[in-house]
């Protein structure tokens, strides 16, 4: 995609600024792919199945070539606004950062969020033969093939978007600004979503065979409190209007 088509595509009116931030990157099952961005560049730069193979060279080189456009444009942006790049980010900024970014990998609730992968990966593990059951289960009217997607979908989401919001809670807290809304809220409220969503698909399994309640109980159960603890961290984050997501009550 070459710089002219890139700036036509992000000028469209129809792209909902942002939507993309608090969003669960399952863009097959996404209601909003039309006003999608990031979706919009996706499907215009990897559509022939070349590119569409990701251990293909091209998609790499698509890759790298789309990061140069988008540099090119933030360069022309930040020259727009007289905002010098070079500036914003010092070695003292980095090394702030980086700290932050250990205190949140040491913050209980991301290391709670976290071990949900590997418990996932571990009950999975110890039970491989589900996955041939998945057809049997549908013809019982029990669908464990779309429940297995979505625990697995978002395994390792979880963790990732409560360790964001921590993250970005501990740099709120040193660099307070109500301007804008909270990105640790956004991406908390993503990842209550995520848990939401998890706990439905586990409740379905028991439904197939009930000697798998025990086991999927312990999951909803450890699930269901870190919920909890993600919302009294971050209080405000189930209130957090995603763009393109929610809508504002009246
Ligand atoms: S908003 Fe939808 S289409 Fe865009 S990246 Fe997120 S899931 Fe994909």
């Amino acid at each position: 995609m070459n710089r002219d088509r890139l700036k036509k595509l992000v000028e469209e009116k129809r792209f909902i600024p942002g939507i993309y931030n608090y969003c669960d990157r399952w863009c097959e099952r996404c209601p909003q792919t039309s006003r999608c961005l990031k979706f919009s560049i996706s499907e215009e730069e990897f559509s022939d199945p070349e590119a569409q193979d990701i251990r293909n060279e091209a998609f790499w080189n698509k890759l790298s070539e789309i990061l140069g456009e988008a540099l090119e444009l933030l360069r022309e942006a930040a020259k727009k606004w007289e905002i010098d790049l070079e500036t914003l980010s010092s070695m003292d900024d980095i090394e702030k950062m980086e700290a932050k970014d250990k205190d949140a990998d040491n913050h209980l609730l991301c290391r709670a969020a976290k071990s949900y992968g590997k418990m996932v990966e571990d009950w999975f593990r110890e039970r491989e033969g589900l996955f041939l059951e998945t057809a049997v289960a549908a013809k019982e009217g029990v669908n464990l093939e779309e429940a297995f997607e979505v625990i697995q979908w978002y395994q390792y989401f979880i963790g990732a978007k409560v360790t964001r919001a921590i993250r970005g809670k501990i740099g709120e807290e040193e660099e307070r600004c109500d301007e804008f809304p909270s990105d640790s809220d956004g991406s908390a409220k993503v990842a209550l979503i995520a848990i939401d969503r998890s706990i439905s698909a586990w409740a379905v399994i028991p439904h197939y065979n009930h000697r798998y309640a025990e086991s999927v109980l312990e999951m909803i159960s450890f699930l269901d409190r870190l919920s909890q603890a993600v919302e009294e961290t971050l209080p405000n984050a189930r209130s957090f209007i995603r763009p393109g997501f929610d809508r504002i009550n009246p």
